[in-house]
């Protein structure tokens, strides 16, 4: 199994990939499968944990050269490990493009997920790569503007229910929680809450760049610390209490949205999420039944009217039925299988 190196597995703060990636490993390795992580130093698992980086690579996110070290090094213990006579039956890759890039030059048949926004370089990508790994994306959506490519499945990303709490009686605010960036919308949530006078908490990391800037204008202004209150990047308590006490989530994403792990996160903690339709929403919300899928920001107020209608009992069920890493794991399982069977490129 290839994490990123940017964030340790599991996360402890913001991480996406690494969180289902830990989910997948502990749940192969419950089931009595031989799981190599690679990841870095600083990850915790029940799995063999190689790495080449001591600390998660966070402040060099996306640039080319901790990645290549790191999937290069994984990579040739993979072809090590084949010479020595025992070869991986397959190898799953969450990286960006190496992974991929690399794969045919690999002893083993390479599984690769798909986690990003099919945006135009993917196209590119995928395209000319497509034959090179069996490729999964986390959601339907992600698979609309190119379906030329032969996927091997859908495998939506899954959320440790189990330890993340459930509580039936909610406190007073509306939660949105994510990174701060224009796509994922947080100043459509201030405005909603404001107008329905409803206390909004706002729980996120800020990265440097586009995102500080959004920030700075379209957020920072309106934070009060009793209207709307800004808590930064939280740890994993902290989000947890929060996600189980709001009210409701707010998810007024504007792009598309590859899959969006908030969303189940707040459902199994039995909260209501209202979101804009973009992406992934209305194949991981019921609309009606564990949130609402509203068109825009007058939408979005307008379902806070109805938040009561939503049983936190149902939003639970819902994630620990179509969400577990037990559903997840089964899914990749068979995908391995077939990945064992098949002719090389
Ligand atoms: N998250 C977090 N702290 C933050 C921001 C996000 O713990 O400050 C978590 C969030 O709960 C989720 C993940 O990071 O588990 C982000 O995944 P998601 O798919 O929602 O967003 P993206 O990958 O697009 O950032």
């Amino acid at each position: 199994m290839v994490s990123p190196p940017w964030i340790p597995v599991p996360p402890q703060g913001y991480g996406g990939i690494e969180w289902v990636v830990h989910l997948l490993v502990e749940e192969l390795v419950r089931r009595g499968h031989d799981v190599t992580l690679f990841a870095t130093g600083d990850s915790t698992t029940k799995a063999e944990l190689r790495y080449v980086f001591e600390e998660a690579q966070t402040p060099l996110m996306h640039q080319t050269m901790p990645d290549a070290l790191h999937v290069g090094s994984a990579y040739r213990h993979v072809a090590e490990e084949a010479r020595a006579g025992r070869p991986y039956d397959v190898v799953h890759d969450h990286t960006a493009w190496l992974g991929v890039a690399f794969a045919p030059l690999v002893p083993s048949p390479v599984v690769h997920t798909i986690h990003g926004a099919f945006i135009e370089a993917n196209r590119i990508f995928y395209g000319g790569l497509r034959d090179h790994a069996l490729l999964v994306t986390i959601s339907e959506y992600q698979q609309k503007d190119f379906p030329e490519i032969a996927y091997a499945g859908v495998v939506p990303n899954a959320v440790d229910v189990a330890s993340l709490p459930y509580r039936a009686r909610k406190d007073g605010y509306l939660l949105a929680l994510g990174r701060i960036a224009r796509d994922k919308g947080q100043a459509i949530a201030v405005r909603v809450a404001r107008e329905a006078g409803i206390p909004l908490v706002l729980a996120g990391k800020v990265d440097p760049g586009n995102d500080r800037a959004y920030f700075e204008e379209a957020i920072l202004p309106f934070v009060d610390g009793a209207s709307v209150r800004f808590e930064g990047e939280v740890p994993n308590a902290r989000k947890s209490e929060l996600l189980a006490g709001a009210r409701a989530m707010l998810f007024p994403v504007q792009w598309a949205e590859p899959f969006g792990l908030v969303m189940i996160e707040a459902m199994a903690c039995g909260t209501p999420v209202i979101a804009i339709r973009n992406g992934s929403v209305p194949e991981i919300l019921a609309d009606g039944e564990t949130g609402f899928i509203v068109e825009d920001e007058a939408g979005m107020l307008a379902a806070l009217d109805r938040v009561e209608e939503i049983s936190p009992e149902r939003c639970r069920r819902e994630a620990e039925e179509r969400f577990s890493p037990e559903r997840m794991a089964d899914r990749y399982l068979e995908i391995y299988e077939r990945a064992t069977r098949r002719p090389r490129a």
